[in-house]
């Protein structure tokens, strides 16, 4: 907890007067805000919903027990705030109401003004933070537990449960696994890990998986993706698929890589029309990679209390560092952080949101690889196209006259195997300018259906021409914005996805 730690004495010297701690642990953060008032001789005040106890003298006061607003009104009419840190625990169940707040202003103001030296440190897991309240209050977070600290913690619990500790192998595996969680989380989970046999074994490696899924779920923004879809399911996009790989390998041995003093990868922005291969493609990556995928859902993300979706956002963040080794795809990015920075300007919400973002793309050290889609390029703050923050921008083309033939075979392929061999792909791919990837799976489909509806014995190529014929392509139904589009593309001088 250094960070922690050297943080919050900073914030009280400094006097800021309200610090929001965001986290489930609050137990663990009284402990290190106690000791560290003590140290530099401040008294304590706790709150929560069964009563507030003052720490110089050990009484509970005799307050309006569940009432955060009369507690904090008595606390200023008694003069009881100077040298004082207030600890609040269950303050985000009244942070909705008016006089919560405007007590809760009232003392930030006494604190800002020099009327008394005074920190209020609200300790929760939800951030629905006021307006009012927000130039007064400063984020915080614990710090993240390092595989030393996981390693004591589990340690800890194989001592206290006195079961048999597992081999030096799968203990490093299991603390490696337990990244990202905290204290509580690994408790329960080791508890649970060793509920039915009484010990730690490789079994349980699949366990502590299963609870960083239920995590992810729990979030609600995020999303858990099975992936079944590989390299090989994509048509063409060669470009890309080789820069993938490449990634890959390096992800896969990312210690001795790093090691040969290799940067770790940071994640790929693809760009383009839609229906080309952009998701299929983040889903691939997930697979070749070998890591599991997360889907970030970004209308989820934005809540509607001031700092709620921030606080979405960096606990989307957790999540995906804690699911690390990842792949985190972000689907439609054009959708969340439009009109940031350019004409028209995004909401401040926006604007903060996609500050955070970048900067964690900035410093991110964590085995999660982002994969950032979108289709509409310009509507994209210029910010995010500069190097640094991905590590490659691809675009994504409508499929020239290879690739399409390519797609085709694919879909052809995985329905009907058989009659593969008999059909003319030269002759549809040429019948398919202008078509995109789920254009072409779409003829496929429907040309094997009206096959089948037919009681013809095997598909062929004039199923297929027929069903061309009867479909319009994306270049024909967007004919407008996919030329507004590869002028942007070309403008940009993005790398192709291509060959
Ligand atoms: P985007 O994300 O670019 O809008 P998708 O990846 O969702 O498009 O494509 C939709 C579907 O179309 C895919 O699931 C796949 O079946 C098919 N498809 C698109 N592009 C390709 C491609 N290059 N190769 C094979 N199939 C493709």
């Amino acid at each position: 907890m250094k960070i922690f730690r050297k943080n919050f004495v900073r914030y009280i010297d400094a006097g800021l007067p309200i610090l929001y701690v965001d986290t489930f642990e609050g137990y663990k953060t009284k402990e290190i805000i106690r000791e560290l008032c003590s140290q530099h001789r401040r008294d304590v005040i706790e709150w929560n919903l069964l009563g507030a106890v003052d720490f110089s003298d050990g009484q509970t006061l005799a307050l309006p027990k569940s009432d955060l607003a009369a507690t904090l009104q008595l606390l200023i009419d008694d003069d009881n705030l100077d040298n004082k840190t207030l600890i609040l625990q269950d303050a985000h169940f009244s942070l909705d109401k008016p006089e919560t707040i405007a007590a809760l202003k009232a003392v930030a103001q006494g604190i800002t003004s020099g009327k008394y030296d005074c920190t209020v440190c609200i300790i929760s897991p939800l951030v629905p933070l006021p307006k009012e309240l927000e130039n007064y209050t400063t984020i915080m977070e614990l710090d993240p537990l390092t595989e030393e600290n996981i390693g004591e913690i589990v340690r800890g619990f194989i001592k206290t449960q006195e079961i048999d500790q597992p081999e030096d192998d799968l203990l490093n595996k299991i603390i490696t696994r337990l990244k990202g969680l905290s204290q509580t989380e690994i408790y329960n989970i080791l508890s649970l890990a060793i509920s039915e046999d009484g010990m730690l074994t490789s079994r349980d490696l699949t366990n502590i998986l299963e609870q960083k899924q239920q995590l992810v779920k729990k979030s609600g923004i995020l999303e858990m993706i099975r992936v079944k879809e590989t390299m090989n399911d994509i048509g063409g996009l060669e470009n890309l698929k080789r820069w993938l790989l490449r990634k890959s390998e390096i992800f896969k041995q990312i210690k001795k890589a790093q090691d040969f003093g290799v940067d770790i990868p940071k994640g790929v922005l693809i760009a383009g029309m839609p229906g080309c291969g952009k998701s299929l493609t983040a889903k691939a990556a997930a697979k070749s990679f070998d890591v599991p995928l997360l889907r970030l859902d970004m209308g989820r993300l934005m809540g509607k209390y001031v700092g709620e979706s921030e606080g979405n956002m960096r606990r989307a963040i957790k999540i995906t560092e804690a699911s690390s080794p990842c792949v985190l795809w972000i689907d439609e990015l054009e959708k969340a952080f439009a009109g940031v920075g350019g004409k028209g300007g995004g909401s401040e919400v926006t604007t903060r949101l996609f500050g955070n973002f970048l900067t964690w793309m900035q410093e991110k050290d964590s085995l999660a690889f982002v994969v950032a889609t979108a289709n509409k390029i310009d509507a994209l703050p210029p910010e995010l196209l500069r190097k640094g923050r991905f590590d490659e921008t691809f675009y994504v083309d409508l499929p020239n006259r290879t690739e399409r033939r390519k797609i085709l075979e694919i879909h052809i392929r995985k329905r009907r195997p058989r009659d593969l061999s008999r059909i003319d792909l030269d002759r549809l791919a040429d019948k398919t300018d202008g078509y995109c990837g789920a254009d072409l799976e779409g003829v496929v489909r429907e040309a094997i259906e009206s096959a089948f509806v037919q009681k013809k014995p095997a598909l062929t190529t004039d199923e297929i021409i027929d069903a061309i014929e009867n479909t319009h392509s994306l270049s024909e139904v967007m004919k407008d914005s996919i030329d507004d589009m590869k002028k942007t593309y070309e403008t940009l001088k993005l790398k192709s996805a291509s060959k």
